[in-house]
């Protein structure tokens, strides 16, 4: 596996992969890596020829007072997973080399941005299509691989890609999960043992959110209240929002239907976690 910390070392690179022909994968990543990334790597393995990873925790996507600088950065344990599941090339640029003195543009996201995780983290989407544009125009990908986990980033990364005239597909790979159905995430490694166990119930909620709209409910309200009684048992767990939205444009939906996502964000003592389903499929 080939290590680049340029923009101009990467694109030299995969201008001579290019030119032999090669279709190139893409997987952005703020690295501490498990499972769900190298799902990602797989998937863009799968349709290329040459995958590039990056690593990058950006310091645009975070407010004040969140956790940039305590991010877990295992960056010789990256490079081990991420060469032996066959990454081709991992670029880990530094911040200035991603944003040099006087860098001040900014990508403005759709009215997708502004709830639930665009809502509690004011200016997050910005910084995350900010930083997702830029590797895009590094990497020049055929295929770029999104994680479920992180619907609402995915749907505006592609609303990005078609308004901005991006020549590239995006891929949602699902959610991958610890045994007891918790999303995988590099954050659980803030977790205690105590959050750790009470995180199960995040899961959980979406199951009993499911369980319900199979059985008939349609109603969002009931949705989400099966969903908050099986936080509610838990005093380390308190709810930021439920909700059942649009896939596309994150509005909430009335009444459920199968492509609708029920997306959920809460605190797990001091951590806050992310999730979501899609109705019609449910969690496996
Ligand atoms: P992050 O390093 O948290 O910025 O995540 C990088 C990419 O991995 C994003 O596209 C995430 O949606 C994706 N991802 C994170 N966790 C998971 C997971 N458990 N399953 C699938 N993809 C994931």
């Amino acid at each position: 596996m080939r290590e680049v910390t340029t923009g101009h070392a990467l694109r030299a690179w995969l201008r001579a992969r290019r030119a032999e022909g090669r279709q190139v994968g893409f997987v952005p990543t703020m690295g501490a890596l498990h499972e769900g990334h190298l799902h990602l790597v797989d998937e863009a393995r799968r349709r290329a020829d040459v995958t590039v990873a990056s690593i990058f925790v950006n310091p645009l996507q975070f407010g004040a007072g969140e956790d940039l600088v305590r991010y877990p950065r295992p960056l010789e344990r990256d490079r081990l997973l991420a060469s032996g599941r066959g990454v081709d090339a991992l670029f880990l640029p530094d911040v200035g080399e991603m944003y040099p003195p006087g860098a001040a543009t900014r990508v403005v996201p759709g009215p997708a941005a502004d709830r639930w995780e665009g809502a509690a983290r004011p200016g997050h989407f910005a910084g995350v299509l900010t930083v997702v544009a830029k590797l895009f125009h590094i990497v020049q990908p055929d295929v770029a691989c999104f994680g479920q986990k992180d619907w609402q980033q995915a749907a505006l990364v592609r609303q990005m890609v078609r308004d901005l005239d991006f020549s590239l597909e995006v891929v949602v790979v699902p959610t991958v999960r610890e045994p007891d159905g918790l999303a995988m995430s590099s954050r659980n490694a803030y977790l205690d043992a105590t959050d750790r166990a009470a995180a199960g119930s995040i899961p959980a909620a979406l199951r009993a959110l499911v369980a319900r709209y199979r059985a008939g409910e349609t109603d969002p309200a009931a949705l989400v209240a099966a969903a908050r009684a099986v936080l509610d048992v838990r005093p380390e767990v308190a709810a930021e929002y439920i909700a059942v939205v649009d896939p596309g444009t994150l509005e909430p939906v009335a009444p459920a239907r199968d492509d609708a996502v029920a997306v959920l964000a809460a605190r797990v003592g001091p951590t806050r976690l992310i999730d979501n389903v899609i109705l019609g499929q449910g969690i496996g």
